[in-house]
């Protein structure tokens, strides 16, 4: 059985978070965030040190699951916005996954449209931005590891554990 234990979110003094999330739980090999649906990811912000102001509508998870190889984000850009700042990274590349919308995703000085189910790599030295050009909220995901970093991958890196597969009737209900 799992020693879960729940805990109330902390903020982080130099990485400032504005919302709580619902729920947060870990065990010895789990971390859980319970974010809420993609409609709340309005109340979420960060204080990104380097731009010196907050960041609505984006909550980070490293902190928050303890992650040790990637960074990974939701985010939520609004109808008929853009993100308002270009930004690149030192070591890390990203993975952009926009689960919904219409709008258009620039990395230097190429334009590519963003479509539902549109998933984009960026390396490390890419200047990129994302805007969403329609009247629906558009709801995206991004990763981001170091660049060259990845040895193993499902193929090769996932193991098959015997036994059947079994459900407590109990457990896990929310
Ligand atoms: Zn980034």
């Amino acid at each position: 059985m799992s020693t879960a234990t729940t805990k109330s979110a902390t903020r982080s003094p130099n990485f400032p978070r504005k919302g709580d999330v619902h729920e947060q739980l870990s065990g010895p090999n789990f971390s859980l965030a319970r974010i809420g649906r993609p409609e709340e990811l309005s109340r979420y912000g960060i204080r990104h040190p380097a731009m010196g102001r907050t960041v609505d509508g984006k909550v980070f998870l490293q902190e928050l699951l303890n992650l040790t190889a990637m960074e990974i984000s939701f985010g939520l850009i609004p109808p008929q916005t853009s993100i308002p700042f270009y930004h690149k990274h030192q070591q890390n590349e990203e993975v952009y996954l926009f689960i919904n919308g219409q709008g258009q995703f620039r990395v230097d000085d190429t334009i590519m449209a963003i479509t539902d189910g549109t998933a984009i790599r960026v390396a490390p030295d890419g200047v990129r931005c994302a805007r969403n050009s329609s009247s629906e909220p558009m709801f995206y995901i991004c990763i981001q590891a170091k660049a060259g970093s990845l040895e193993q991958w499902t193929g090769t890196d996932g193991i098959g554990v015997p036994g059947e597969v079994t459900w407590p009737d109990d457990a896990g209900k929310a």
